[in-house]
């Protein structure tokens, strides 16, 4: 018999209650720090504070910042560009050409980083 409720994948996958896009909804009703803005797909409208490992880095300051953009590595780590190359490069050598998944790229145009991605960085701050 069919049982998708066995399989763990398939359980991460599926909501527990029906979502409402992000992108239908105001930006205060599911961002906590204050600086988010909607982007154009549902995977980049993430807060910051909703993920664990952010949250841990950013507890780890003094005068515990309130988003992850006041963080002190944010900068030098997320918006630097020589900072960005390397990292693409240690990137493409480990998993070879980025691919920005369920992202469309204007003109096919290697953006470099996605929202999410830079989010992982903060994590490796
Ligand atoms: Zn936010
Ligand atoms: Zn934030």
């Amino acid at each position: 018999m069919f049982e998708p409720e066995s399989d763990p994948e398939f359980q991460d996958d599926e909501p527990t209650t029906p979502q409402i896009s992000r992108m239908l909804q105001p930006v205060t009703a599911w961002c906590t720090c204050g600086n988010c803005a909607v982007m154009p797909t549902d995977k980049e409208n993430v807060c910051c504070l909703e993920i664990p490992e952010i949250v841990r880095r950013i507890n780890q300051v003094p005068d515990t910042p309130t988003c992850m953009t006041h963080h002190p590595g944010f900068g030098p780590v997320c918006l630097n560009v020589y900072s960005l190359q390397n990292a693409l490069n240690v990137y493409k050598a480990d998993y070879g050409p980025l691919k920005l998944k369920g992202i469309e790229q204007p003109d096919g145009v290697e953006r470099g980083e996605s929202r999410t991605e830079c989010n992982g960085r903060v994590k490796a701050v």
